[in-house]
């Protein structure tokens, strides 16, 4: 897809979608953090219900580091892979302690280095946290760049580095269209059963004018 044409979509959407931010509550970059490792296969509705408990007992590196895996699990049962997750949080907020003096760091490779922390949540932090332009991709952008033409990849990755190519220009714009995508996903553009009928981009979109 030619570059004005994406950017008449980022348009359309910016319009249409009121506030292109993260859903998941916080108050600091480590909440955030545990919060994102926590909304893997999870919806950050349920995330937010947890979250409120869990911040209110535990909301440091430190205090995550001491706490024992069935503990952590209790609390953060509902989010589902709980195991894997309250393992990854724990040794997470360990190495926080030990290597980033109980700071989340603000750089790429030091964020994937941490147990748990992949490349979307990598990304996530840059944008939200420290304002750094990166496109995050998760399931919702990865099917809604496909389906539009903004993207034709086989994998979340290539994904992303082919919306980073389209919009290599407008890097100020990126954090915010990761935002606008993936809400308009969440709630329009729907793995099953889009609203095409009724959508704002179907003049624009490669699987509606394919569909006919
Ligand atoms: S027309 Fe349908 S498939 Fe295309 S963006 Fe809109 S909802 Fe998604």
């Amino acid at each position: 897809m030619d570059s004005k044409k994406a950017l008449k979509i980022i348009e359309l959407l910016d319009n249409f979608i009121k506030n292109p931010e993260t859903e998941l509550e916080y108050s600091s970059n480590f909440e955030l953090l545990v919060a994102v490792i926590l909304s893997a296969q999870c919806t950050d509705k349920r995330v937010n219900q947890v979250t409120r408990v869990l911040f209110k007992k535990y909301n440091t590196p430190r205090q995550f580091a001491s706490l024992s895996q069935a503990e952590l699990e209790e609390l953060i049962h509902p989010c589902g892979f709980y195991h894997n997750k309250a393992k990854n949080l724990i040794a997470c907020a360990k190495m926080l302690c030990e290597k980033f003096n109980e700071q989340v760091p603000s750089d790429f490779n030091s964020l994937v280095s941490l147990p748990g922390v992949g490349r979307k949540t990598a990304n996530v932090m840059l944008i939200v946290a420290f304002n750094t332009p990166a496109i995050p991709v998760d399931t919702h952008i990865f099917r809604v760049s496909n389906r539009l033409g903004l993207t034709n990849a086989k994998t979340e990755e290539e994904c992303e580095r082919q919306l980073t190519n389209l919009f290599k220009s407008k890097k100020d714009l990126w954090g915010k269209l990761h935002h606008l995508i993936l809400l308009f996903g969440r709630y329009n553009c729907k793995a099953i059963n889009p609203q095409c009928a009724n959508c704002i981009l179907k003049d624009y979109c490669k699987h509606y004018n394919k569909k006919g």
